[in-house]
């Protein structure tokens, strides 16, 4: 308050920064950033305040509400104690982990074998330190999620991507052709991969594993979601020391504004990142919040089976309209083929409807909400199907439009 009783105006946080007189470009030109860093955007999908959100994958449903107020007492709790430096190895959270893996899969392992960070970004960019780093190689096969190449970008390590088939699956011959080539000391391999929601057989898990020098790192962010029969390479991880499993609670557990990812592998390899993070990187309130949500698992694991019976609802849906779609073992689907998808896109935005323009040309991704907002998808997808913006692609794109696919 000002002495004549007025409210002092809010400072605007721009006018506020010290000026050095020129635009933003020309100050970062200024400045030495690394040569491979000039004119890079930061990473993000649009952030949109849109009634439906279906763009980043996102579980459409928030922690319950028992869940919530307990998460509320955990952090009241660990801010008691905020003083102190967290847990630095965390095993408490790390044998939950373990237990919610056992759960969820029927594989078991000691808490030495887990490891976990501020999402499994920062765990595969922690893969990334320990492996890779100048004159070493990274794989993986595109259309594929496009923080990969930037894992590498940040490391130092040279990135080469293969190539996916046409159905989006991984011909193992063909990835082992370019393991042998490369020599990769890190191969990625997402399954589910994102954006196209394909999940890898073991057989092209195990084949990468045999041939690859290096760290295999299968990113299962959405494992969760996989189809009844569907494997999960934590089965693999007895055989092979030198893969990694990596996992997040962004997806299955509604928390990915925690920011909780993590992984599984041997202990030599969990070792090995425990070298590379920063001194007490999880911090105890992330720590916290993720063993109440892990104590609720069971809870979880009934609204995954709720979402994937409705993503199955949605292919079937949209293969009914004729539309070419991706099998999906994950929350989301990629769906084609259309004339201009960006048109499509921002047909659906005006009608309240945000999903993702990524994958490869012709085709968007839409990630599955609740009931609710699944149906206003369809709702506008119809309403745009009929209209100019809706437009379906006369022929496939070419092959060549395919590796731009990667999504963020
Ligand atoms: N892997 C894949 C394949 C993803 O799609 C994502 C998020 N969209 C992540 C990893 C990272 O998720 P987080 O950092 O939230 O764990």
């Amino acid at each position: 308050m000002r002495s004549d009783g007025s409210a002092a105006p809010l400072r605007d946080p721009v006018a506020a920064e010290p000026s050095s007189g020129g635009s933003a470009a020309e100050g970062l030109a200024a400045l030495p950033l690394r040569e491979e860093l000039r004119g890079v955007e930061p990473y993000g999908a649009p952030q949109l305040d849109v009634p439906v959100l279906l763009n980043v994958n996102e579980n459409p449903v928030p922690p319950s509400e028992v869940v919530a107020r307990e998460m509320g007492e955990a952090v009241a709790a660990a801010a008691r104690g905020l003083n102190r430096y967290p847990d630095r190895e965390f095993l408490d959270l790390r044998a939950d982990l373990a237990g919610f893996l056992a759960l969820e899969s029927g594989v078991r392992l000691p808490p030495e074998q887990l490891w976990a960070a501020n999402g499994s970004n920062e765990v595969m960019l922690q893969v990334l330190q320990a492996f890779g780093g100048h004159g070493r190689t990274a794989v993986s096969f595109a259309p594929t999620y496009s923080m990969y190449p930037e894992y590498a970008r940040d490391t130092g390590t040279r990135w080469v991507a293969g190539r996916r088939r046409d159905d989006f699956t991984v011909d193992a011959a063909a990835a082992v052709a370019l393991v042998e080539r490369e020599q990769p000391s890190v191969v990625l391999l997402a399954s589910p991969n994102n954006p196209t929601g394909t999940a890898l057989p073991a057989d092209v898990v195990e084949a990468v594993c045999e041939a690859a020098p290096g760290v295999v790192v299968v990113d299962e962010a959405y494992a969760e979601f996989r189809r009844a029969g569907v494997p999960s390479a934590l089965e693999l991880l007895a055989r092979y020391p030198r893969l990694a499993v990596s996992r997040t609670m962004s997806k299955a557990f509604s928390l990915a504004g925690a920011r909780v990812g993590y992984l599984a592998s041997s202990r030599a390899v969990v070792d090995a990142l425990r070298v590379v993070r920063l001194p007490y990187h999880l911090s105890g309130v992330t720590q916290a919040v993720a063993r109440v949500a892990l104590r609720h698992s069971e809870e979880l694991l009934r609204g995954v089976a709720a979402l994937r019976a409705e993503r199955d609802a949605l292919v079937a849906w949209l293969r009914g309209l004729d539309l070419e779609v991706a099998d999906s073992d994950a929350n989301f689907v990629l769906f084609g083929r259309l004339a201009d998808r960006h048109a499509t896109w921002q047909a659906l935005l005006e009608r309240g409807v945000l999903i993702r323009e990524t994958g490869p040309a012709g085709w968007l991704r839409v990630s599955v909400g609740t009931p609710e907002e699944t149906a206003a998808f369809r709702d506008a997808l119809q309403e745009v199907l009929a209209s100019p913006a809706g437009a379906r692609a006369q022929t496939a794109p070419d092959s060549d439009d395919l590796p731009g696919g990667s999504t963020r």
